[in-house]
């Protein structure tokens, strides 16, 4: 799926949003949110549960543990201990009282990198040392005590609730809807029960928007077992057999499971089939079968129905076992009136002629078993255009009218797919390939086996458009294309390891197309986003729903990406990386996989030119959270390299033991050549002769963050002032991202990064002047929201300054190359922003030569952008704007419009658009996380955003799932520019107030950690501000 933050369609978009960053909230803290994550995530039992145990547990059984005692005792294990209490938690080991091991096994912190401690001196233990080991275990032998005698008990302001009768090794079944037992008390299936088929027949009825149907599914018994529990949400079930008998389906709605009992064991290597017909409402969120509508070019309002699984929403069109490691084959039957045509993930087989005048489309059944998750079907009057590629038949799909716009994706996909089939040396599988723009659809696109369906701004490209717009196109089919294999093919086992699917999805994606410059600032937000303490690891623990929602972030996508980049960029040709992950796909074709199994397959082709292996290598990056800051000391021709966790904190307690193993790159100024080392806690090497510079991580391929010391950044700062050259520009550009990184860490001072920014009136490449930029921009948005109108206005003279002769040489004619059309972009975007009168005036000519003559003259796709926000922030032309974008059909450029809109400062019209937005009348509602995250540029459009946030919570979270990438959106944009005290009050007691209604969020948690260390770095560095400007 393509799900990140590229609401904003071009690439540039990325210099308006911020950086991030913070310390994460322990389970005890001292804050109100803090507690009621605690209440929270204690409670969050179903309320229907009963004190019964349900008899014959199978080997799918897991043992349940007391959560509370876990808990409590984190908190104690998570203290700093000094040495004498060190002493007494080794002593407590001793005694058996293993649960302080217990307390950090939580999460991240569970890694096996940790810094080993130099050996100890046997020494006798002091006096002093022996009395306070007694006292302490005399206290934890006495909590254990109450924790074992009030299991169910913690310390929460409800008091503590009653105690739990039931012994907790047995679980704890619920009811279900009809009163009876419901046969499982877990999120995950049982694995007693293997589906192999399934036959879904379903009559849909858009007039309605209803739809009944009918699966039949055909499994294998695992494991003797009297129950089947399987998926479905929302479905009203009317008849079921069980080979041919009728059986009762109960239904759990809290964790979406339905369940058949059976009196007498079904036998293990038995096949069974079982067929249930049921109705349902399509749904009206974006996912699941759900019904969507455009007006067309006549003004009339078209209807159609399509779908969305990824993740968890196959079961709200049919019953099935909806987890990714069940794959089946399926056949699929659609009913349909004359006037509208269906597809599916296969070929049509063939149409009947149905006795209440419709047809029945019957699909092939699929030549490969897939995961639920992956199945799709539509039904539209879509036209299409068709191509044979290498023996597959790629169409790409539109709305009649915009059947003119996807010329340009047909032409991109036969590249795409002739250059995978060849990359990967396994052909795409299927005999068909479709790829659907569907007017109303929230993720950016899906990669659903055979028929991918986009939003129309990820498909749709006219002739007219810009050729950054084609690029975020080409970048999306790339992505989708490559899950063919990677998710399709292949399959994470489950959603812990999501990034197999997204992170080489994305890391193909650049790759395929060679998208430089857009891949490294790709890696520059996800290093910010994974400094916090909110972040998690590439494969970590996923025991609900909302977590899987939260898997889709930028850790899954970007920084899977990068560590894929990290190790093919370790590697020494660039053949070794590309054989390991074809070995891969051949070896684990058509089934599923974990982290490990990636791991081995590339550790098999290694030659052996690692110190170790790269399972070993790569498990340290994708177990634990976050990533190494690496400090160089450079004495003479000496390089001592040290590494420690880059953790943004606003705690100052809060250290890890976390380690890499990092593939060290290097560039001095004696030698340009590149030097590989891999290193795991520090390493002193020496150089040939002494150098004055030294830059570590060549090309920034290695996912971390260097600090070169205060003499080494001068030497760098020196030469590039001499000789911006001397650099490659995405070494330069990491120079940037990586000092006001060490910035807001509190380990360079704000004067260095200026220092830095001497060399910068030299700097003309693209990457770098973004990098800048979006910094600086960054620390403007902040000091603009605090109302220092002083300073705020004086950066936005300075911010252009030094780049005074870059901002005027920038033209507004035609320009054909897609480096500088970014940076143009990016460069008067800024400009006109901070009212720079050029500017403003040369977008407000353009506007009006576009408005008289009706569209006949175009703007450039790369200045469309700034000419619209800077008509949507003048009350004149604002509602010629609106007009414009009500009747406007090319998408991309509506949305542009939409972002210009969006951008006004008068309250009327922002409670117009965000209201319209809502209701999902003149502005669909899929277009709302883009609209607040505009809004939230400025400081009354926050405030606005901020306020609608808060009244219209529960209908956001109805159409946007309980973190769903819309909300992590929603929320990010609303917070991340905050940075005084009181931001931070208001943002927590809203969110603390929210419950289970989104209140433990890891976007919430994300959010307070950003706007404390926003404050923290404000409080340090506004005396330097207030000097420098
Ligand atoms: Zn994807």
């Amino acid at each position: 799926m393509w799900s990140r933050q590229r609401d904003c369609v071009d690439p540039r978009c990325h210099i308006r949003n911020t950086v991030l960053s913070t310390q994460g909230a322990k389970y005890f803290t001292s804050d109100i949110s803090g507690l009621n994550m605690i209440e929270n995530s204690m409670f969050e039992e179903e309320p229907d549960v009963v004190d019964l145990t349900f008899p014959a547990l199978d080997p799918d059984e897991v043992t349940y543990e007391p959560r509370s005692s876990r808990l409590l005792v984190r908190g104690l294990g998570e203290n700093d201990m000094d040495d004498d209490e060190e002493d007494c938690e080794s002593s407590a080991r001793l005694l058996g009282m293993s649960f302080m091991n217990r307390s950090s096994a939580h999460r991240s912190n569970s890694s096996p990198y940790t810094r080993q401690a130099p050996p100890r001196s046997c020494s006798r233990p002091s006096s002093r040392t022996i009395v306070v080991c007694v006292l302490f275990l005399v206290i934890v032998a006495s909590m254990t005590m109450v924790l074992y005698f009030l299991p169910a008990c913690t310390f929460t302001k409800a008091g503590c609730p009653k105690p739990n009768k039931t012994n907790p090794i047995e679980p704890v079944y619920p009811i279900s809807t009809n009163g009876e037992l419901f046969p499982w008390a877990q999120l995950r299936l049982p694995q007693s029960i293997k589906p192999l088929s399934y036959d879904l027949t379903l009559n849909p009825d858009l007039d309605k928007m209803t739809f009944t149907g009918r699966t039949v599914i055909n499994m294998s018994i695992l494991h003797s077992t009297n129950r089947i529990v399987f998926h479905g949400a929302n479905l009203s079930i009317t008849k079921a057999t069980f080979m041919a008998s009728d059986v009762t389906v109960l239904e759990y709605k809290p964790r979406q499971q339905l369940a058949v009992n059976f009196s007498e064991e079904l036998k293990a290597g038995q096949y069974c089939v079982l067929t249930m017909e049921y109705s349902a409402n399509f749904s009206n969120t974006y996912d699941g079968f759900y019904n969507s509508s455009y007006i067309d070019k006549d003004g009339n309002k078209r209807v159609l129905a399509a779908t969305q699984f990824e993740p968890l929403s196959a079961r709200k069109a049919f019953p099935c076992f909806d987890e990714p490691a069940f794959k089946a084959t399926f056949l699929i039957k659609i009913s349909r009136k004359k006037t509208y045509m269906t597809l599916s993930n296969m070929p049509k087989a063939k149409s009947t002629n149905l006795s209440n005048g419709l047809v029945q489309d019957e699909f092939e059944k699929t030549s490969v078993n897939m995961s639920t998750y992956l199945v799709a079907f539509i039904v539209a009057n879509f036209t299409s255009i068709t191509k044979n590629v290498s023996g597959t038949q790629v169409s790409v799909y539109s709305v009649p009218e915009k059947i003119g716009h996807t010329e340009y994706a047909l032409t991109i996909t036969s590249k795409l797919l002739e250059f995978y089939n060849n990359f990967f040396d396994i052909n795409y599988p299927l005999k068909k390939l479709d790829l659907v723009a569907i007017p109303d659809f929230l993720a950016g696109a899906m990669e659903n086996w055979g028929l991918i369906t986009f939003r129309e701004t990820t498909l749709l490209v006219g002739n007219e458009s810009s050729l950054l717009e084609k690029q975020v196109v080409a970048s999306v089919i790339a992505h989708e294309l490559a899950h063919q294999w990677f998710g399709n093919l292949v399959t994470m086992r489950w959603w812990n390891d999501l990034w197999l699917n997204e992170g080489f999805a994305t890391y193909m994606e650049y790759m395929s197309l060679q998208e430089g410059n857009l891949f490294l600032s790709v890696r520059f937000r996800a290093l910010d986003k994974d400094a916090l303490s909110s972040s998690h690891a590439v494969s970590t623990d996923v025991n609900t729903t909302e977590q899987v929602e939260e898997m889709f972030d930028s850790v899954s996508y970007e920084k899977g990406a990068s560590i894929l980049l990290m190790l093919n960029a370790s590697f020494p040709g660039d053949q070794q990386f590309r054989k390991g992950i074809i070995e891969y796909l051949k070896q684990f074709s058509g089934l599923n996989t974990d982290t490990d199994d990636l791991w081995n397959s590339l550790t098999q082709t290694d030659k052996p030119t690692h110190h170790m292996n790269v399972s070993q290598m790569m498990t340290s990056w994708t177990s634990q959270k976050g990533f190494p800051l690496v400090t160089v000391n450079l004495m003479g021709n000496q390089v001592t390299l040290t590494q420690e966790h880059f953790l943004l904190t606003s705690d100052n307690t809060t250290h890890t033991s976390s380690l890499w193993n990092i593939p060290v790159t290097y560039v001095n100024d004696s030698f340009l050549s590149v030097f590989m080392c891999l290193f795991v806690f520090s390493d002193t090497f020496k150089l040939s002769k002494n150098v004055t510079w030294l830059k570590l991580n060549y090309k920034s391929t290695g996912f971390y963050i260097v600090d070169y010391g205060k003499d080494g950044w001068s030497a760098l700062t020196e030469a590039l002032s001499k000789n911006v050259s001397v650099l490659t520009h995405e070494d330069r550009a990491s120079l940037i991202h990586n000092i006001f990184a060490l910035s807001r860490l509190g380990r360079v001072t704000f004067r260095q990064v200026l220092n830095l920014q001497k060399y910068f009136s030299l700097e003309t490449e693209t990457s770098p002047v973004m990098e800048a930029l979006l910094q600086l921009n960054n620390i403007y948005r902040q000091l603009e929201k605090r109302q220092e109108s002083n300073l705020a206005s004086r950066m936005k003279v300075l911010n252009s300054h030094p780049r005074n002769s870059i901002f005027t040489n920038q033209t507004w004619d035609k320009e054909e190359n897609v480096s500088k059309q970014e940076l143009r972009s990016a460069l008067l975007e800024m400009a006109c922003s901070l009212n720079d009168e050029n500017c403003t005036h040369q977008a407000t000519s353009l506007f009006k030569k576009y408005k008289d003559s009706n569209g006949t003259i175009r703007i450039p796709g790369d200045l469309q952008q700034t000419v619209f926000t800077v008509a949507g922030q003048s009350d004149e032309t604002w509602d010629t704007l609106f007009n414009m974008y009500v009747h406007a059909t090319y998408d991309s450029e509506k949305r542009k419009m939409l972002k210009g809109l969006a951008s006004t400062q008068n309250p009327q019209r922002l409670v117009q658009i965000l209201s319209s937005g809502l209701r999902g009348s003149l502005i669909q509602t899929q277009e709302l996380p883009l609209i607040i995250s505009t809004m939230c540029q400025s400081f009354a459009g926050c405030l606005f955003a901020w306020d609608f946030i808060q009244e219209n919570w529960d209908r956001l979270i109805e159409k946007f799932p309980i973190g769903s990438f819309a909300i992590q959106t929603i929320i990010k944009s609303v917070t991340s520019q905050s940075s005084t005290q009181a931001q931070l009050n208001k943002v927590q007691a809203f969110f603390s107030g929210l419950k289970e209604r989104g209140s433990q969020m890891r976007s919430v948690q994300e959010a307070l950690e950003t706007i404390k260390l926003n404050r923290d770095w404000m409080d340090r560095n506004l005396p330097t501000l207030r000097r420098w400007l």
